[in-house]
């Protein structure tokens, strides 16, 4: 084969940001901070801080493919340490705080991280733990000498801006191979312990120019994009990677992600676009309902981790003239492997036929490959109709898991394609419609029962402020479908109502045995529904047609 003649340069980390100090040198980086206040900086001089920090690990023996971990609402310190700790060849390790102590003790062991960076906000958190955390893991608090939490039970802890204070503004990064690893990010365990995923500089980079082609109307010099998304969450999707490769001005929300709170933020800053998970659009909405408006400049945002509800598209879209892009994606997928981006033919049709293409989630990015498989593993058509399990396959997709064999050897199909166990139909226009993950699925009787299409139905009647369909034991069909309530505040919806409404939006043999009113559904650590604490609190319950 005759090979091309082209120079063979690595894919870095670090070389974007790099790229956004020199070519977009002015757009912002704004920050809620922990301490208080608002930071205003931009890449030109981020970038000077992340070298003075890179110098700073250095100084304090980070070592190549060293894991460092992270545990931090999304700020400016934050994004330095993403770029620092890859740039120097070591390992951005970011923990989800909100992860049960026990899995949090168990990842940073697991991962064997040698530095733990956090928020002063987590310092009780990181007190409580560090018994049983390893017994050389160094601490450093990410504030100034001022702010310093306590050292009560963190003795020899460290100080964030003492550790950039008189290192050199400017940096030459080690030449690296783009396969080294970068980054670290662990499932949130909904089934099981949780799994690392490591990223290389090759897939993060390529990830985020991926994004950026993508959702073409998310980025540019003259946006400002705003991550609802955690940066502890699977690379905040991409975001610190592709806002500035773009030069997309950068929002940080901090702590405050409650709806008055990211309304404020939005509003005096101009975010055009914001990313998150639906969870956190139904805080915002309730605000923009209360307030009779959206946030000022507000003009998209994205959904996804989560199946975005038709009528929350619906109200974004008609009443307030917010456009909705609808993602999917996963940890194992760096994550995006999807976005709801509408050809310009598409933005013709009508209004239900739009939100009829957007309540799926979209078409895959460029180098991401998809197929749905039957239960032999055979490829099944992309007619709309046939579904699988979704295999994927790119170059941001995880070959395996990090330091667990088992895991590994069950990753991927005969023909190296990762399995995603989710379970879902391709139109023959590359549409991808989630059916379900595969252990949420209801199986009535040799039929399968979406439980996506049931709580979206759900949501649109009303009184229902928040719902959940579980499958339950029943001897006649195997499992049926209960639906888990939330009634609008002030509301009392009636439990025939309910099903009286769902019998005119889904087939009979679909409608729920029953509706379980509750005053509140449990939340996993990326907000989502999680289901496996609701089959816990409702373990002894028997479907009204079992007993
Ligand atoms: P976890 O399994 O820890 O929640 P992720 O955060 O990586 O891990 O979640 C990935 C899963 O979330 C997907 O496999 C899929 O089941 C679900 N998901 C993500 N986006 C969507 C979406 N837009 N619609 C439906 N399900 C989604």
């Amino acid at each position: 084969m005759l090979k091309g003649m082209m120079l063979d340069r690595p894919l870095s980390i670090p070389a974007i940001i790099d790229y956004a100090a020199e070519v977009h040198p002015n757009a912002e980086i704004v920050s809620v901070t922990v301490e208080g206040g608002i930071h205003r900086t931009n890449y030109k001089d981020i970038r000077k801080r992340i070298a003075s920090l890179a110098h700073g690990l250095l100084a304090l023996g980070v070592k190549p493919s060293d894991r460092v971990a992270t545990l931090a609402w999304n700020g400016y310190r934050h994004f330095e340490l993403y770029y620092a700790i890859s740039g120097i060849g070591a390992v951005c390790h970011t923990i989800n705080p909100r992860l049960f102590p026990e899995q949090l003790a168990y990842i940073v062991n697991h991962a064997q991280d040698s530095l733990l960076f956090f928020d002063i906000t987590f310092a009780p958190l990181v007190t409580g733990l560090r018994p049983k955390l390893p017994s050389n893991l160094k601490y450093v608090a990410m504030t100034g000498r001022e702010t310093m939490p306590a050292q009560d039970g963190l003795d020899g802890l460290l100080c964030y801006e003492d550790l950039l204070a008189g290192q050199p503004d400017t940096i030459v990064w080690p030449e690296l191979d783009e396969n080294t690893a970068a980054a670290l990010s662990y499932t949130s365990g909904t089934t099981g312990e949780p799994k690392g995923v490591l990223y290389s500089h090759r897939s993060n980079v390529l990830h985020a120019t991926s994004g950026v082609i993508g959702s073409p109307r998310a980025f540019g010099s003259d946006r400002k994009i705003l991550p609802v998304v955690p940066l502890f969450h699977v690379n905040a999707w991409g975001l610190p990677y592709s806002a500035p490769l773009s030069g997309t001005s950068l929002v940080f929300p901090g702590p405050k992600l409650d709806g008055a709170s990211l309304f404020d933020l939005m509003d005096r800053e101009k975010v055009h676009n914001s990313w998150g998970v639906p969870t956190v659009w139904l805080g915002l909405l309730n605000e923009m309902k209360l307030r009779g408006r959206k946030p000022e400049g507000l003009a998209q945002v994205l959904i996804g981790g989560s199946a975005a509800p038709q009528p929350m598209i619906e109200t974004f879209e008609r009443d307030f003239g917010v456009e909705v892009c609808h993602g999917w994606g996963m940890t194992e997928m760096s994550p995006i492997g999807t976005l709801g981006t509408l050809t310009p033919e598409m933005e013709q049709l009508s209004f239900e036929e739009r939100i009829a293409l957007k309540v799926r989630q979209g078409r895959r990015l460029f180098m991401v490959e998809m197929k749905i498989v039957d239960e032999n593993g055979k490829e099944l058509p992309k007619d709309g109709e046939a579904f699988g399990e979704l295999c994927v396959r790119g170059p941001s997709v995880a070959s395996g898991y990090y330091n667990n064999e088992a895991a590994t050897a069950q990753a991927l199909d005969a023909e190296g394609w990762f399995r995603t166990g989710d379970v879902a139909k391709i139109t023959p226009d590359g549409f991808l419609q989630i059916v379900d993950r595969t252990k949420d699925l209801v199986k009535s009787g040799g039929e399968w029962i979406s439980s996506i299409d049931l709580e979206n139905a759900a949501l649109g009647c009303p009184g229902v402020a928040h719902c959940a369909v579980l499958a339950m034991p029943h001897p006649r069909w195997g499992e049926r479908p209960l639906l888990v309530v939330v009634p609008k505040p002030d509301a009392k919806p009636a439990k025939e109502d309910i099903l009286t409404y769902l019998s005119t939006k889904v087939a009979s043999w679909q409608v729920p045995d029953d509706v379980l009113f509750v005053e509140s559904i449990p939340l996993t650590a990326t907000a989502k529904i999680s289901k496996l604490e609701l089959r816990k609190l409702l373990k002894d319950y028997v479907l009204p047609t079992a007993a």
